[in-house]
């Protein structure tokens, strides 16, 4: 059993580091090791830890296929788009196209003629599917008469949208003709988050789900401990290396070990062994480590 388990993390390890393209230590991540007298013995054990904390992508290392006043598109592959707004940080759009359809995820902060830009990349029907409907992400919905949103308590069809609205179930399927993204309820940043998993191409794609470097906490922190369990074992068991954030900025690709990372804070904040920096506003406390922000309110620690 127990040698099973450590040749399963070590295959991981090895396709996780090719995939990232870079040595991984086989040292215990430096979070698991702060926390490691602090963590529930049953969460160490029965989750992986390892892998690398940060992805090695470079947006620069991606071609730049279009830049406009509003959005910045590099070709991540043949068949996957990023575009990047800027009136928030990096606000990022996502055209994955498949051999019959393709499937705009999210539309950024606020993007003129966003329909005529990603139909310069390909000439299949595009359907709109947003990770949440915050403005950053659902921000030019307008450019498009459908779209495809999660229903939660409190979440609504994005202001002034008149056009027809589908809800996505979970583990539904977008199948665009030898490319199909899955979704997957990730409720944490917000009731409505959701993540569009590429499992034949070991990639998801993350909202602000996980980190896009400030993860913003607007449900109770149990809800984002049970959305970061399952999320990590999902992305072991289907080998997604990289989800691809809400604000990518080229650099911060969400990992198996950042995703325990957070898991890990939440856990640690919900049974009162770490504490955030007091902050102004309603997320009145952050927790910093490694890069990402993690923001709570401390009257939803429950
Ligand atoms: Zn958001």
């Amino acid at each position: 059993m127990k040698t099973e388990k450590i040749t399963r993390r070590g295959a991981i390890r090895k396709m996780a580091a090719v995939a990232a393209g870079v040595a991984v230590s086989g040292h215990m991540p430096a979070l698991a090791s702060v926390l490691a007298s602090n963590s529930r013995p049953e969460d160490a054990d029965g989750l992986p830890q390892d892998g690398p904390t940060v992805s090695t992508l470079k947006m620069e290392d991606f071609p730049l296929v279009y830049e406009g006043p509003d959005v910045v598109f590099h070709k991540l592959d043949d068949h996957l788009w990023i575009g990047n707004g800027h009136l928030m940080y990096n606000e990022s759009v996502y055209l994955v196209e498949g051999e019959k359809s393709a499937l705009l995820i999210d539309t950024g902060t606020r993007i003129a003629d966003l329909n005529g830009i990603v139909a310069q990349f390909t000439d299949k029907p595009i359907d709109v599917a947003l990770t949440h409907i915050h403005p950053d992400h659902a921000g030019s919905v307008g450019c498009f008469d459908h779209i495809w949103m999660t229903q939660a308590e409190g979440v609504s069809v994005p202001r002034g949208y008149t056009g027809k609205v589908s809800y996505m179930d979970n583990y539904q399927k977008f199948d665009l003709g030898g490319r199909t993204l899955e979704v997957f309820y990730a409720p944490g940043h917000t009731p409505d988050s959701v993540l569009f998993i590429d499992e034949a191409n070991h990639i998801g794609i993350s909202g602000d789900a996980f980190g896009s470097t400030n993860l913003l906490m607007n449900c109770t922190l149990s809800t984002f401990v049970n959305t970061a369990r399952d999320t990590l074992a999902m992305m072991y068991d289907k080998k997604i290396y990289y989800m691809l954030p809400g604000h990518f900025d080229g650099t911060n690709a969400e990992t198996t070990k950042r995703v325990y990372d957070l898991l890990n804070i939440a856990q640690g904040v919900l049974d009162g062994k770490l504490e955030g920096e007091p902050a102004r506003g309603n997320l009145n406390r952050i927790y910093t480590y490694q890069g990402v922000r993690f923001n709570y309110n401390d009257r939803l620690i429950r």
